[in-house]
């Protein structure tokens, strides 16, 4: 099977961090890409579309102009997401659903408006960005890690009901990653993290998008289902 050329991508939340690596790294092999972004405008280089995945609406519009621009998304990697980390005790019942709806309700909403396209196509690969937390939890981040381990079960379901269309979704758990998100760490929590990583550094964004690149890759055809961990050994054993 010779490769597909020149695919259309689309990275939800390639303006910036991870997502941005993962759109470059498409970018760089000559797929069509595609960013999301809420306002920022898409980096140097990129086709961006003004998205917020917690809106059906915005979501379906930016489907339209990526399809417009660059045929319908054979790629999509689902990679928005958020954090509001506080402990059980305090967390109120906005700031849970506020991080499902972003990380896991998001996802599922890009998704089933990429399928319609990758059903008649017979051609389809998904790639979700969960964390190493949603297999091992992490505390103040219940609203956080609920949300990663979700996209586990949505990537399992999602496999055995389309994979026969060849259509694929997988999972990559990255740990800790050196991006804004983690930044905002206290650095006696930076120090813990990196004392557990055996490792013994954050990953960088280049490396999660290469697990990426890979699963959507024609090599991949036959891996659909799984979580590709991109730790440091941090989740070994999950
Ligand atoms: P950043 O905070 O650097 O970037 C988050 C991205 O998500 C931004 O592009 C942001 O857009 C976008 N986004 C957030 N909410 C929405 C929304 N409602 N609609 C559309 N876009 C949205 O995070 P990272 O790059 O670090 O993280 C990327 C993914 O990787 C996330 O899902 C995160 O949970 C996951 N991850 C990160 C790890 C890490 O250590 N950094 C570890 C494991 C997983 P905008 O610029 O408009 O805010």
């Amino acid at each position: 099977m010779g490769r597909r050329m020149g695919r259309s991508v689309l990275v939800t939340g390639g303006n910036r961090g991870i997502g941005l690596a993962i759109a470059r790294a498409f970018s760089a092999q000559g797929d069509k890409v595609a960013v999301t972004h809420r306002g920022t405008a898409a980096p140097e280089g990129l086709f961006g579309v003004r998205c917020d995945v917690t809106d059906s609406a915005a979501v379906d519009a930016a489907f339209t102009e990526v399809e417009n621009a660059h045929g319908p998304v054979e790629v999509l990697v689902a990679n928005a997401g958020i954090t509001d980390d506080t402990l059980l005790m305090r967390m109120d019942e906005e700031q849970f659903t506020r991080v499902l709806d972003a990380n896991l309700t998001g996802a599922w909403r890009v998704t089933k408006r990429a399928t319609r396209n990758m059903l008649k196509a017979r051609f389809g690969r998904i790639v979700y960005i969960s964390s190493v937390v949603g297999l091992l939890g992490s505390p103040g981040q219940v609203n956080y890690a609920a949300s990663k381990a979700g996209l586990v079960g949505m990537a399992r379901s999602i496999a055995r009901e389309l994979g026969s269309r060849a259509i694929t979704a997988n999972v990559v758990a990255p740990g800790f990653v050196a991006t804004d998100m983690t930044e905002s760490l206290t650095e006696d929590r930076k120090k813990q993290i990196l004392a557990s990583v055996p490792a013994g550094r954050y990953a960088t964004p280049e490396e999660v998008a290469a697990a990426v690149t890979f699963l959507a890759s024609d090599s991949a055809a036959y891996i659909t289902g799984a979580i590709i961990p991109v730790d440091g050994g941090l989740g070994m054993g999950h």
